[in-house]
């Protein structure tokens, strides 16, 4: 038996690497710190992409029964509604945005990692750890103190933004700190003329109010404050936010959660060290602006579990796990650009700039590719491996997508138990061919293509490897090659 992962940290990043490594049948360990899950509701967002990933590993239905689907959000300056973005363009089977707690979140993340036979090590914490080339030796700290050396194959940080992982292997923690606090309020919320599933944005000349549907009559309420933190922090702070920017006869009551915090925008270069990754947090914070620090990730983990799992399982060559960093860094970049230019338009205060983003707004949002553009975005579905070092082939002159892009929003091929490759091509006798040649990577059939003059090579995420025409199948069979740890079987080309 091959030594164990090791994943440090049991937030949703860390509960989802663990589980996707559980379900290729890799030994994993998951240790956290803490006693017992949170009980705040924190990240509240889980868009399309995610809920798509989570569907592939069998879990989304128990999110979508226990989520409230918001279908639209609204921008306002007092009584006036400015634009509405309809989640119902989103290009997925999840045409909605699903808000949940993220207390909920793990709650569902855990109990399916337990079903798929692991187990949440409490009250242990990693401290200290050496790469030795051949492995990680990790040191674990327990509750009452006593230690434990774990000699671990790979090491995963997932251990939010305070990394000891990313510290220890004294990697920068790159970008800056906004020049504005927030507040954050979980309330009862009554007197609000919305739609029970709308997200809604009140733009003022003082600031910025954000209504998050949590469940019938409750919300989350996000304001920005300025540089201060507020004196006291009481439901009354809040319901004078409202009174001056929000649309007015809005009354709030019984707060579940009421906070400040502040919003850095930062990542790590690379998220590999040798033997050690980092996920999520620990590799990237954003500003909550568009909900997305919890999906990005969520989906490194998908990302990292499928390389991982097919190299330790003796699949696949070591180095497709460079491609990790490459792409998930990429999209971390992407979304931090995308966070922070929300982030300033919503916090503008100078009063020409904010009569150009009204009329901007207004003007813009009529056209209706512009707010299906941007429900995609922040859903993402548009999220996309273009410069991956995986990529081969091209698919000019065919109808399909491109070597990075996503060919399956679900993806009916990838629910089993070892992650495979699929082949999207005419079942010919040369198709037949690179599938007894690559067996240990490639599902044992072809499916559909959406060109029958093109075979494309999917990976087991969901996203294009490579793209040819269907004469061009060697292009395929070369990118296998590249991928596989043990030389083609040498069947007839
Ligand atoms: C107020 C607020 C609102 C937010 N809203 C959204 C939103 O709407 N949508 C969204 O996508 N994101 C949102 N986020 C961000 C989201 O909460 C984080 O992105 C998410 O929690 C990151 O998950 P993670 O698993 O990477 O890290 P964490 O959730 O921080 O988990 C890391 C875990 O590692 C453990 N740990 C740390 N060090 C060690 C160690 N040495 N040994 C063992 N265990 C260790 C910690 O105890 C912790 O449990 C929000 C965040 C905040 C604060």
């Amino acid at each position: 038996m091959s030594k164990p992962v090791l994943v440090v940290g049991a937030g949703p990043v860390g509960l989802t690497m663990a589980a996707e490594l559980a379900r290729y049948r890799v030994p994993v360990r998951l240790i956290e710190t803490l006693p017992a899950r949170t009980d705040q509701s924190r990240a509240l967002a889980v868009w399309s992409r995610t809920l798509e990933l989570l569907d592939a590993a069998g879990c989304a239905d128990a999110f979508v029964a226990t989520g409230l689907h918001a279908s639209t959000l609204g921008i306002h300056s007092g009584r006036q509604r400015l634009a509405r973005v309809t989640f119902k363009g989103i290009a997925s089977s999840f045409r909605y945005l699903l808000i949940i707690a993220q207390s909920e979140t793990e709650r569902l993340l855990e109990e399916h990692f337990l079903t798929l036979g692991g187990t949440i090590e409490r009250t242990t914490e990693l401290t200290g750890f050496v790469d030795t080339g051949e492995g990680v030796t990790c040191t674990l700290t327990h509750a009452g103190g006593e230690s434990e050396h774990v000699d671990a194959g790979w090491l995963i940080g997932c251990d939010g933004a305070h990394s000891f992982v990313r510290r220890r292997l004294g990697l920068g923690f790159e970008g800056d700190t906004l020049p504005t606090g927030f507040i954050i309020a979980d309330t009862r919320v009554a007197g609000l003329a919305l739609p029970p599933d709308e997200l809604a944005i009140f733009w003022h000349h003082d600031g910025a109010v954000m209504f998050f549907p949590i469940s019938p009559g409750r919300y989350r309420i996000i304001a920005d404050i300025g540089a201060a933190p507020p004196p006291a922090m009481d439901l009354g702070v809040v319901q004078a936010i409202v009174d001056r920017r929000g649309p007015g006869g809005v009354s709030l009551s019984d707060p579940l959660w009421l906070s400040h915090f502040g919003v850095n925008e930062r990542k790590v270069r690379t998220y590999r060290a040798g033997r050690v990754f980092l996920a999520g947090d620990a590799a990237h914070i954003h500003s909550p602006a568009g909900g997305q620090g919890m999906n990005t990730g969520m989906q490194d983990a998908f990302n990292l579990a499928w390389k991982l799992a097919l190299v330790v399982r003796g699949e696949a060559r070591p180095d497709l796990l460079d491609s990790y960093s490459a792409e998930r860094s990429t999209v971390a970049q992407q979304v931090l650009n995308d966070s922070g230019r929300i982030t300033r338009v919503v916090l503008l205060k100078n009063r020409l700039a904010r009569l150009v983003r009204c009329l901007v707004v207004r003007g813009l949002f009529r056209i209706p590719m512009v707010p299906r553009a941007i429900a995609n975005r922040l859903a993402g579905t548009r999220v996309g491996y273009a410069h991956s070092p995986l990529n081969a082939g091209c698919a000019t002159g065919l109808r399909g997508p491109r070597p990075g892009q996503r060919f399956w929003a679900d993806h009916p091929l990838g629910r089993g138990d070892a992650p495979r490759f699929t082949l999207a091509a005419t079942d010919t006798p040369d198709v037949r061919v690179i599938i007894a040649r690559h067996a240990a990577l490639l599902n044992p059939a072809p499916c559909p293509p959406p060109d029958k003059n093109g075979i494309w090579l999917v990976r087991p995420d969901g996203y294009v490897a490579a793209a040819a025409r269907s004469a061009d199948w060697l292009v395929i069979d070369a990118a296998l090659a590249r991928i596989a740890a043990s030389p083609p079987v040498p069947e007839r080309i």
